[in-house]
C-alpha cells in the first residue's frame, strides 16, 4: 500500500506498546538471572572506533569483511558496534576494572547493527543480551556461563533447544590445524568464494563458518580441529564436558562450530532451535582467552556469550511460552460533564500518586462513548462523577470483571477507601482460584 510517511529502514523493527510487554518479560528474565549468577550491568557506546573492531573481532570475519556500518567523521572511522563484546571489553580496561578483584563479571542488553540480508530472525539492528566473565582460566567459568544461558531459556519455558559444543584450540594447536586445513581444500581452491580464497591464507578455519551453500559443500569432510588439540586444550575440554555432566546439561560435541568471531579460544558453543527456520542459533559463545591482550591489556582469560532476543522472542512465540501480562488501565474516571472534570483529574492523581494506572476522559467523549472506551482500555474498575457524586461526596466503584457496585468515598479517606475494596477483590481472586485449584 502506498504511503506518503517515511518508512523505517529495511531491516529494522519497531516495538509497540502491544508488544512491549514481550521485550520486559525477556529483560527481567535476562537481567535477574545474571545477577543470581553475580553479574552485574555494564552500558556502553553505541559507537566505537572501528579499530577496536578490527583488532579484536577480526580482519578475517563476515563481520568485519562485509557487515560493518561504519562512518567517518572529524577524520576518525567510528563504527555502529556489530555486538557487545569488544565494547565492554575496552570498557573494562579503560575503566581499571581488570586491575580489581577477579573475575570482574558483566552483562548488558544493547543493540547491535550488521549490514546483512534480512530475513526472519536476521534483522540490520537486532539486540543482544550478554555476559562477559574476565580473570578466570578454569573450565567451571565454561560451564558456569553456559548455565546462565541455561537458567534463562529454562526460567522463559522454552524447550527443545540443544546445546552444540566445540574446542577451537589455541594458537598453538591452531598452527598444525590450520596446515591440515589448507592442504584439504588445496584442491578446490578455484571453487571458494572470492572471501574464502582470501582465508585460506590468512584464516582457513573461517572457511568453516561461510554462509555461502558451495562453500558449505566443499567443508564437508574437512579435517576436524578436535583431532589438534594440545594437552592443555584437550584437558580443559574434558574438564569442562565434565562439569556440564555434573550438572546434567545435554550437549552434542559439534566440530563445524568455529564461530563467527576471530577472538575466541578453547570452548566454544551455540543454543540452536529448529522452530524458527534457519536463524536457529539463539545463543553463541566461548571463550576468548587472548582478547584482553590482543586489546592492549595484561594476558586475562576471558569468556562469554551473546544471545540474540529477537530470536528468543520469535522462540517464545512459536513454542507458545507465556509472557508477563501487558500493563493496563486500572481505573477510568468518567466525568459526566465539564464540572466534574476538575474532581476527575484529581482523585485520579491521589491514586496515581501512590502507584495505580489511573485515566480519565481527555477527549471530551459522550458518557456512552466513554463508557466504550474504559472497556477498550481493558480497565479494572470503573468510577462515575457527575453532579450527585460531587454534591454527596460519595460514588459507587464499578468492578468491571464483575459488574459489583461497591460504595466509595470522595472524601479525605478517598485513597483508603479505595484501596481497601482493591485489596477485597485481589483477596477473593485470589481465594477462589486456590479454591479452583483445590478442587482440580
Ligand atoms: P549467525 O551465524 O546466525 O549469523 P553469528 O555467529 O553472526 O550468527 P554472533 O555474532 O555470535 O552471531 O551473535 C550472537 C547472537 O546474536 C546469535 O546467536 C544470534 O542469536 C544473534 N544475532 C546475530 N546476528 C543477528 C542478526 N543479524 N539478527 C538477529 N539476531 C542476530
Ligand atoms: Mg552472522
Amino acid at each position: 500500500m502506498a504511503t506518503n510517511y517515511i518508512q523505517r529502514p529495511i531491516g529494522t523493527e519497531d516495538v509497540t506498546p502491544k508488544t512491549i510487554h514481550k521485550w520486559l518479560t525477556v529483560e527481567k528474565v535476562v537481567k535477574e538471572t545474571a545477577e543470581c549468577f553475580g553479574f552485574s550491568e555494564i552500558r556502553v557506546p553505541t559507537f566505537e572506533t572501528t579499530e577496536l573492531f578490527h583488532r579484536s573481532v577480526g580482519e578475517t570475519t563476515d563481520v568485519v569483511q562485509k557487515e560493518m556500518y561504519s562512518v567517518t567523521a572529524k577524520e576518525t572511522v567510528f563504527t555502529l558496534r556489530p555486538e557487545g563484546t569488544a565494547g565492554t571489553i575496552r570498557a573494562m580496561l579503560q575503566n581499571g576494572m581488570l586491575a580489581e578483584a577477579l573475575p570482574q563479571k558483566v552483562f548488558y542488553v544493547l543493540s547491535c547493527f550488521r549490514h546483512e540480508r534480512p530475513q526472519k530472525g536476521r534483522l540490520r539492528e537486532f539486540h543482544q543480551f550478554g555476559i562477559e566473565m574476565a580473570g578466570s582460566a578454569s573450565p567451571y567459568a565454561d560451564a558456569e556461563v553456559i548455565m546462565v544461558a541455561k537458567q534463562i531459556l529454562d526460567t522463559l519455558g522454552l524447550q527443545n533447544i540443544a546445546l552444540h559444543i566445540n574446542s577451537i584450540g589455541c594458537p598453538k594447536c591452531r598452527a598444525k590445524y590450520f596446515e591440515a586445513l589448507r592442504a584439504f581444500f588445496a584442491d578446490s581452491k578455484e571453487k571458494l568464494c572470492d572471501t574464502c580464497r582470501g582465508r585460506l591464507e590468512r584464516n582457513p578455519m573461517r572457511i568453516l563458518d561461510c554462509k555461502s551453500p558451495i562453500c558449505k559443500e566443499i567443508a564437508t569432510g574437512a579435517p576436524s580441529i578436535l583431532d589438534y588439540l594440545c594437552e592443555e586444550c584437550e584437558q580443559h575440554f574434558a574438564t569442562f564436558r565434565s562439569a556440564l555432566d555434573a550438572m546434567q546439561i545435554a550437549y552434542t560435541i559439534d566440530p563445524t562450530i568455529v564461530r563467527g568471531l576471530d577472538y575466541y579460544t578453547k570452548t566454544v558453543f551455540e543454543f540452536i532451535t529448529t522452530d524458527i527456520g534457519a536463524q536457529g542459533a539463539v545463543c553463541a559463545g566461548g571463550r576468548y582467552d587472548g582478547l584482553i591482550e590482543q586489546l592492549g591489556g595484561q594476558a586475562v582469560p576471558a569468556l562469554g556469550f551473546g544471545m540474540g532476543l529477537e530470536r528468543l522472542i520469535l522462540t517464545m512465540e512459536s513454542q507458545g511460552c507465556a509472557f508477563l501480562e501487558p500493563s493496563r488501565c486500572e481505573l477510568y474516571i468518567a466525568p459526566m460533564d465539564d464540572a466534574a472534570r476538575p474532581e476527575a483529574m484529581r482523585l485520579a492523581n491521589t491514586l496515581r500518586r501512590s502507584g495505580s494506572r489511573v485515566e480519565f476522559d481527555l477527549a471530551n467523549r459522550t458518557f456512552k462513548a466513554q463508557m466504550k472506551y474504559a472497556d477498550k482500555l481493558g480497565a479494572d474498575y470503573l468510577l462515575v462523577l457527575g453532579s450527585d457524586e460531587l454534591a454527596t461526596k460519595q460514588a459507587k466503584l464499578k468492578n468491571m470483571k464483575t459488574g459489583a457496585q461497591t460504595p466509595l468515598s470522595l472524601g479525605d479517606d478517598f485513597e483508603d477507601a479505595y484501596n481497601d475494596i482493591v485489596l477485597a477483590d485481589m483477596f477473593r481472586d485470589e481465594k477462589l482460584e486456590s479454591l479452583l485449584n483445590a478442587q482440580n
